[in-house]
């Protein structure tokens, strides 16, 4: 699906997100503009296109849209020293964006099952202002299968997963911090962008935010 905020550079793509309401939040604005997508967009990709662009091994990254939705509904999950999952962390660029809200009172995870993209990513952050964060241990992606997310760093106060589960994985909910926050898309023909809020008991409340199309999570 392509939209209709397209720049003619990075500061003129993040603008065109806020305008049409699909970035609201200003932290996540703030930070999205400090990770220029075309660090994570192969060189003959159109990174300012308000498209998803094709990384590799079968791998896209997601439209600009759909990462400022994302980290639209996560921005009061992703408050300073919180903590995060990325599942397909893929090209890594939200995992940087993810890493930069959370801070280094923060911890930021990011889970991918191809390793050349996992390598890719990381020489990608490298050259961001989020490289600090993978200096310091407080940024860290791992080759895995994400569907089982990642114990080690877990619970979490937001997960987001970046790709179709057929079925919401039980392992990802578990993971959830009581008041946490998942997005993810479910679904394989036709699939929802599902968000799921984890409560104070402990219950689960799942809301469908809209109609996604996003590549399997395998
Ligand atoms: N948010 C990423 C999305 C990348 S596309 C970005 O914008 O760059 C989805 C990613 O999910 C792909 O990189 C794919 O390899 C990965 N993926 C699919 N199934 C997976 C699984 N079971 N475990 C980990 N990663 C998976």
């Amino acid at each position: 699906m392509s939209w209709r905020c397209h720049g003619q550079n990075y500061a003129e793509l993040v603008s065109n997100l806020q305008k049409h309401g699909i970035l609201s939040s200003p932290e996540a604005a703030a930070a999205m503009s400090k990770i220029d997508r075309k660090l994570f967009v192969p060189e003959d990709g159109l990174p300012y296109n308000d498209a998803p662009q094709v990384i590799g091994f079968g791998a896209t990254i997601s439209a600009p849209h759909m990462h400022g939705y994302c980290l639209s509904l996560l921005a009061d999950h992703l408050k300073p020293g919180m903590s995060v999952l990325d599942v397909g962390s893929g090209s890594g660029y939200l995992t940087a964006v993810f890493g930069l809200m959370v801070g280094e009172t923060g911890r930021t995870v990011g889970v991918e099952h191809i390793p050349e993209l996992v390598d890719r990513s990381i020489v990608a952050i490298k050259q961001t202002p989020a490289s600090y964060l993978l200096d310091k241990d407080h940024l860290n992606i791992y080759v895995a299968d994400g569907k089982l997310g990642y114990v080690d760093g877990a619970p979490y106060d937001a997960i987001h997963v970046g790709a179709a589960a057929a079925v919401l994985p039980d392992a990802l909910v578990d993971q959830l911090k009581l008041n946490g926050r998942m997005v993810i898309p479910v679904g394989t023909s036709s699939q929802d962008l599902v968000i799921v809020d984890k409560l104070a008991d402990g219950s689960i409340r799942k809301t469908v935010e809209m109609g996604v199309r996003y590549v399997p999570l395998v």
